[in-house]
């Protein structure tokens, strides 16, 4: 492919030609692609350079004025300047919490903060769209918790609420969740807060996905609704890698402690300087422009995959995600996959609700629009998208064909500069 002398980062490219080529190669490679991966998206340029920063050489254990370490001039304002931007964004009646290295680890916290081994808690099962750290078999948190996990209704692919309830009352979770990774429509926070009211459940909702869609007010909020809200930072809301906690304010001590110590150690202050700068980027009327445009792409695109006769799982899409069930066309959901990266279509195979195939080989794909609207791709490219996946669904080892739309597709992206990719000299 490429090599280091396209790097832009001369000092690297001097220290470490290798990790330098691989940086510029990966540049590339998210430029003239176009990636569909619903939980990734392009941070910019500004996000990069504070993630990137001198902060990250800081110990800063504890939180602002209350450190285990001097020295905590400068990272004390970088933290509170991330909680009150994120306040004055989500919610200024949460408390916020901004270490957590991702949004496992975020989550793992309010299991700490909540539970003791052995508690019952609920979420949505990964079967159905939700996310391991809910209680799935291979996670701890479906080891070390008695999980109970709901689903989607066999009819129309929704949360069943009614069974969410049913299960709530006959196993009175501490925890109940409502949070998912593959779920293309709305979650009734308010449904959840009366279930949890109504069996003493703490509420926590994931927003890792939405978060972006909710600072935007593209998707419902769970802030007045929660106990605790948690999130990654770096999905649709456009931030370094990072987790985030909001929690109402009687259980703020609860949750600080189970970030540190009781899971970690120092946080990642230049990830928190990212962060900050992520929640300065969200209060823009760019990034609402953005998040409206996410969902009116993914919506579009939807259409179009319906119109050309894919199974698309609830008929559509409320947010920034389609799930599709490609059997219809004749291919299953790893070879629609791999033939489509081939074609520089980037995206990941996918279970559908109540998927007849096993979860390795499954029936569909999931296609996500954050990452190409943050490119500033519209309705005009959704067209042409849903004409390429349907092109190669139908000829998946048709090799010239595949290269034909790599370059159709190399060309599209030239038009649409993603941020934060630095391509070096002939790169583009
Ligand atoms: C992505 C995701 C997470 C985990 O985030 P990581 O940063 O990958 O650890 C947790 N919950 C939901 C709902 C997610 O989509």
């Amino acid at each position: 492919m490429t090599s280091a002398n396209v790097s832009t980062q001369p000092s690297l490219a001097a220290a470490d030609p290798e990790i330098a080529a691989l940086i510029a190669d990966e540049n590339l490679r998210e430029h003239e692609t176009l990636r569909l991966i619903a939980s990734e998206n392009y941070a910019s340029q500004a996000v990069q350079e504070a993630a990137g920063s001198v902060l990250a050489n800081k110990y800063s254990e504890g939180y602002p004025g209350k450190r285990y370490y001097e020295g905590q001039q400068v990272i004390d304002q970088v933290e509170r300047l991330a909680i009150s931007r994120l306040q004055a964004l989500f919610s200024a009646d949460y408390h916020v919490n901004v270490q957590p290295y991702s949004g496992s680890p975020a989550n793992l916290a309010v299991y700490a903060a909540f539970c003791k081994p052995g508690d019952t808690i609920m979420g949505l099962g990964l079967a159905a769209g939700g996310h391991l750290t809910h209680g799935h078999g291979v996670s701890v948190t479906g080891k070390w918790f008695h999980s109970v996990s709901y689903g989607v209704r066999e009819s129309d692919h929704r949360i069943d609420l009614d069974a969410v309830r049913a299960l709530a009352k006959e196993h009175k979770p501490k925890l109940l969740w409502a949070g998912t990774t593959a779920y293309p429509r709305t979650v009734d926070f308010a449904a959840f807060r009366e279930i949890a009211n109504e069996v003493g459940a703490i509420f926590a909702a994931d927003i890792a996905h939405i978060s972006g869609l909710v600072a935007a007010g593209e998707h419902p909020s769970p802030f007045g609704l929660a106990d605790v809200v948690t999130s990654t930072t770096h999905k649709t809301f456009r931030g370094p890698r990072g987790g985030m906690i909001f929690c109402k304010p009687e259980h703020a001590s609860a949750i600080d402690k189970a970030v540190f110590p009781g899971l970690q150690g120092g946080p990642h202050n230049a990830a928190t300087a990212g962060i900050a700068v992520a929640a300065k980027e969200a209060s823009t009327d760019a990034f609402k422009a953005y998040a409206k445009q996410v969902v009116v792409n993914a919506k579009h695109l939807a259409e179009k995959l319906v119109e050309r006769g894919f199974r698309v799982i609830t008929g559509g899409t409320d947010n920034h995600l389609i799930l599709v069930d490609v059997t219809p066309k004749g291919i299953a959901g790893k070879p629609a996959a791999q033939a489509l990266d081939r074609a520089g279509i980037v995206l990941n195979y996918n279970a559908v609700p109540f998927d007849p195939r096993k979860p390795f080989d499954p029936s569909g794909l999931r296609i996500g629009t954050p990452a190409i609207t943050s490119r500033g791709m519209g309705i005009a490219e959704m067209d042409r998208l849903a004409a390429w996946i349907d092109l190669v669904c139908q000829s998946p080892s048709d090799e010239a064909l595949l290269a034909k739309i790599a370059g159709e597709i190399k060309d599209m992206c030239n038009a649409f500069p993603a941020p934060g990719i630095r391509l070096g000299k002939g790169q583009a």
